[in-house]
């Protein structure tokens, strides 16, 4: 039977409404819900290929499918049935509670948890165990911009909505490449320019983005130094006299100590620090302080600091100097990065917080939260932040973590100090749905926990919109969700005599978690005693919706008034500080990390993907052209990346979204997708080994965004390259396989690729491509090439060979060979990899190969006709390349728009999800017709 199930897409925090399409408890597609008012029908390349990563395919070779024991590190994992998994778990967190206290134990949770989740953690934490050692990856993501506004604003309360981008008469985004981390929400800018083309759109950042390349100002400064420049904006207002001086006198605190700060900050002194012309920055105050109505939109470029709250803060300290906050279109909105952060903020699921925006440090706060959960007390000590945890599991002081939905070993900075005390912690529960992040390989016990499409509750997206999230099929496995774990945890602690008795967790739906943390909502700033789960099957809620009220608020501060004891705003004086980790001699480049477009996080479910891994194919640092070429450095050859931290070897790119001195990696590359080993043995594990976990004082956020590296060439003669097609129920499973070889090459990378897929077909089961890449010093053993070639199908009895020992040659081919065509299905390279782009060519392309069989034998053999080598995809949904645009560009005549519009009409491209219509946009500028150019 086939069915239709309302929910949302579990990646950003734009919170887009989707309908899930299953039929037999199979998930077969997914589309935008058209009444979701995140996204009116619209998904990105991302979630409009939600069905696809949840296949049987990938689902039974990516999954964790039932609760599993390492009895050794480094041993594989073996099954238990739950109840002696849950009882294990129980009896050493408890023993550990008894020997040591409840501070010995730690719980790392996840934005991406659903709120009933989060609530439940966060009581079994705080009110049963009597530990707030409990924090989440939202710690990473957006803890500054809470300590941001409860600074200046008195609550944790975005105060716009996305309507508001169809009001504002300039939109001021800094720090936030929203083009491809917020996609639909750029939509939504993109129709709102498109409507009313005098919106002036300013852009505040290191990189040219894809965002930056839209705007009408484009303001690149140097990393870091944001709070500089929104302080050499005000100094500005402040002399033209642009400021609104009756908003600050009635309306805010602390005007005068700001004023006499920014004195310091002249055009002359901001420029310089920044690094901007200084029309720019007059420009920036003007548009700024002079529309009508200011929106600024900001993320991680803000949040992931060393100076974090200082930058929300100085952002809105601006919006209330000019009055830009209570009224259409205005206001400082921060785009949460998770799909659920906001939720785990709403529960108080932050070492700092308790629930409904309670402070931990407000001795009234924790008396109304022990009184609402039954406990006699709730622990007052402030408990260890994400940075804070990890370092205390390496010194030995926490002996037992325990992670959900989450994948530390990828995503945390410094992941050397996470390597120690994910292996010193004397018991890691690691609660999960995919068996194949980095956190897994380090658990003694292993949860299996449900995922989209599974999973049952609600989320609450960056607009302050909670969502329902309904399962669309069965929980596969032996998998439960993460509040039912919680739950049958918290009652065997009770049963071993842990924290207070009584039916403390007596949920049996998540309907019934909710209720509860609604409760707790009552009287406070995101009350919503009147919102029941049967008003949110009806329709998405915004808070606060107090009892009584027939409507949530779209936009907050209407009348002026705050959540601070007199009512008014606070200006935060807070003076600019550098990058934790400032550039010098020996680490001349500044790092920057962020998002690519197509993929989310760590990776678990869009890397299970080939499709997504068109636009961006391969872990690659970025550089500044002008600087490769003065450091003697080429395209796409193997660079040491090095921080003080660690050093990680990777191909290098030239971009020129990147100024001199700067370079940029993505967030996502981990050790799962590049690795490799150092010549002392030590794995080399993706980005984040060279990230450094200073962090804000005051949000504890580490600064994430910013490090100080070296770029050297890497002496690796040795190359290798692996390619095969594979079907699609064994492709995952060798990816994994290969991951496990990584760390025997000082470089390793290994992803899956795909050709063109239906766009609107039924999750099928589509060959999927792998590449596996590798180099080192010298050729590695036969054994290893030849497990390589065994997992790609190589092994086969047809499969072409060469190999010459002695020159650390090996070369493998498999040909298909079908009555109408032969193509390449298989083929590795040792040693020589210069024919790798005919080759690839070749497989990637299924091109005709049966000429070909033993010249791809043959070391640095070329083709003997020019193949087409594939470029760049741009478009996902319609499988268009950078070439086939460029091309069509060149015919094309008009103005821009004309010109767009008539590439789309002819390759489609752009005209589904809408993803790639800045780059396009941005190509249709750089690429002249043929007749203009000639
Ligand atoms: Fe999902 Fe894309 Fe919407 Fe974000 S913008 S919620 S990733 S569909």
């Amino acid at each position: 039977m086939h069915k239709e199930t309302r929910s949302t897409c579990p990646y950003c925090g734009v919170g887009c409404g989707v309908i899930i399409e299953s039929r037999r408890d199979q998930i077969i597609g997914v589309r935008g819900d058209p009444d979701h008012p995140a996204n009116f029908g619209r998904l990105c390349s991302k979630g409009s290929t939600l069905h696809l990563t949840a296949t049987p395919e990938v689902t039974l070779q990516t999954r964790l499918l039932r609760p599993m024991q390492r009895l050794q590190r480094d041993a594989a994992p073996q099954p238990l049935a739950w109840d002696a998994a849950l009882d294990l778990a129980a009896t050493r967190f408890a023993d550990t509670i008894r020997t040591h206290g409840p501070d010995a134990v730690g719980f790392y949770v996840s934005g991406q948890l659903l709120t009933e989740d989060y609530y439940v953690y966060n009581k079994l934490a705080k009110g049963l165990i009597g530990t707030n050692n409990i924090d989440t990856n939202s710690r990473l993501c957006m803890s500054s911009a809470v300590a941001g506004y409860k600074l200046t604003l008195g609550a944790d309360a975005p105060p716009a909505s996305y309507e508001d981008v169809n009001h504002a008469d300039c939109l001021f985004i800094t720090g936030s490449n929203a083009a491809w981390a917020h996609p639909i929400l750029f939509r939504r800018i993109e129709d709102a320019k498109k409507q009313r083309p005098e919106m002036k759109v300013v852009v505040v950042d290191p990189r040219r983005t894809d965002t930056a390349s839209t705007a009408d100002l484009f303001v690149q400064i140097q990393p870091g130094t944001d709070v500089a420049l929104y302080h050499g904006m005000l100094h500005l207002m402040l002399w033209e006299g642009w400021t609104d001086a009756n908003y600050i006198a009635t309306r805010t605190n602390g005007f005068d100590a700001l004023k006499a700060l920014v004195r310091d900050y002249t055009p002359d002194m901001v420029v310089q620090t920044c690094g901007i012309p200084k029309d720019t920055l007059y420009e920036a105050a003007r548009l700024f302080a002079t529309s009508k109505a200011t929106l600024s939109l900001y993320c991680q470029g803000l949040n992931q600091s060393s100076s974090g709250t200082a930058k929300n803060a100085a952002l809105i300290n601006l919006h209330l100097a000019t009055g830009q906050i209570g009224k259409p279109g205005a206001g400082p909105f921060s785009l949460t990065g998770q799909p659920n952060a906001m939720g785990g903020r709403e529960v108080g699921g932050l070492a700092n917080l308790l629930s409904a925006h309670r402070d931990l440090s407000n001795p009234q706060h924790r008396a109304e939260v022990a009184a609402l959960w039954g406990v006699p007390s709730v622990p007052e000590k402030p408990g260890k932040t994400a940075v804070e945890m990890f370092q205390a599991a390496a010194d030995g002081e926490i002996k037992a973590l325990w992670i959900a939905c989450t994948n530390p070993a990828q995503s945390m900075p410094d992941l050397s100090t996470v390597r120690r005390a994910l292996q010193r912690a004397e018991f890691v529960v690691v609660q999960e749905a995919f068996l194949t992040t980095s956190t897994c390989d380090y658990a003694d016990l292993l949860l299996p926990a449900t995922t989209w499409g599974e999973k049952d509750g609600t989320v609450t997206n960056s607009e302050r919109r909670i969502s329902r999230v309904r399962p669309a099929v069965a929980a596969p496995g032996q998998t439960r969700h993460d509040w039912q774990i919680g739950v049958d945890f918290a009652r065997r602690l009770q049963a071993q005599g842990i924290g207070p008795r009584g039916a403390l967790f007596p949920y049996e739906t998540p309907e019934s978690v909710w209720n509860e943390h609604r409760e707790s909502t009552r009287g406070r700033d995101l009350d919503i005693t009147g919102m029941s789960y049967t008003q949110l099957e009806e329709a998405p809620q915004q808070w606060p919706l107090p009892e009584g009220a027939t409507a949530g608020k779209q936009r907050l501060y209407e009348d002026g008034v705050f959540p601070t004891a007199d009512g008014r705003a606070r200006f935060a004086a807070v003076a600019y500080q550098p990058v934790a980790e400032a550039r010098e001699s020996r680490f001349p480049f500044a790092l920057t990390t962020g998002r690519l477009r197509d993929q989310w996080h760590g990776m678990s479910r869009t890397g299970t993907l080939g499709r997504l891994f068109g636009h961006v194919a391969e872990p690659v640092v970025q550089m500044n052209a002008g600087d490769m070429v003065r450091r003697g450095l080429k395209e796409g050859e193997l660079v040491h990346v090095t921080s003080k931290r660690g050093s990680i070897v990777v191909p290098l790119q030239a971009s020129e979204e990147l100024a001199s001195g700067q370079a940029f990696m993505a967030m996502h590359w981990g050790p799962e997708f590049v690795s490799g080993v150092s010549s002392a043995g030590q794995p080399l594990a993706g980005v984040n080994a060279l990230t450094t976990s200073s962090y804000c004082p005051t949000s504890k956020q580490p600064e994430l965004k910013h490090a100080a590296v070296k770029i050297l060439k890497a002496e690796l003669p040795w190359t290798l390259l692996a390619m095969a097609w594979l079907p699609a129920e064994r492709a995952l499973a060798a990816r994994e396989a290969l991951r496990r070889l990584m760390t025997r090459f000082p470089f390793a990378s290994c992803v899956p690729f795909a050709n063109a897929a239906p766009l609107d077909g039924e999750a099928g089961a589509q060959p999927t491509g792998l590449l596996f890449r590798a180099a080192a010093h010298e050729p590695v053993p036969d054994e290893l090439l030849a497990e390589i070639e065994t997992l790609l199908g190589l092994d086969a009895a047809g499969a072409l060979r060469y190999a010459d020992r002695k020159r650390g040659q090996r070369r493998a081919a498999l040909l298909d060979r079908q009555s109408d065509k032969t193509t390449l299905r298989a083929v590795l390279l040792a040693g020589d990899t210069s024919a790798e782009s005919w080759i690839r060519s070749l497989l990637q392309q299924e091109l005709p190969a049966q000429s070909y069989g033993r010249l791809i034998l043959l070391p640095g053999a070329q083709a003997p006709v020019a193949m087409p080598a594939r470029s760049r995809q741009v478009c996902t949904c319609f499988n268009v390349s950078e070439e086939a645009i460029t091309g069509t560009l060149a015919q094309c005549s008009g103005s821009d728009s004309e010109r767009l519009a008539a590439l789309q009409q002819t390759l489609k491209c752009g005209t589904n999800c809408g993803s790639c219509v800045p780059e396009l946009q941005r190509l249709v500028r750089r690429t002249l017709p043929l007749k203009q150019a000639a």
